[in-house]
């Protein structure tokens, strides 16, 4: 009993866990891109795309709505530029 609903919240949760663009402007983690016919990548900046799309757009999504600059095509993957703690690896 109460299983299913269990999940059902579970899976909830997990979408409502997918970075959004908003999430990533908090820590000015950019946009890495890249385009799945020729190759071509870029990084852009957050506030740029939130300026376009608001906050409120999943990082996953950027992509359907991104044109390659390379190709023109719309096949466009997204996903956080994450950063590497370099604050901590560095001294001074
Ligand atoms: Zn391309």
């Amino acid at each position: 009993m109460g299983r299913v609903k269990e999940n059902d919240l579970r899976n909830r949760e997990a979408e409502r866990a997918q970075t959004v663009l908003g999430d990533l402007t908090l820590n000015s983690i950019d946009i890495f891109c890249w385009c799945n016919r020729c190759g071509h990548n870029a990084i852009i900046t957050t506030d740029i795309l939130i300026n376009r799309f608001g906050p409120a757009l999943a990082v996953p999504e950027v992509g359907a709505l991104l044109r390659c600059s390379g190709c023109g095509s719309k096949d466009v993957a997204t996903r956080p530029n994450w950063r590497l703690p370099e604050k901590i690896a560095r001294h001074g």
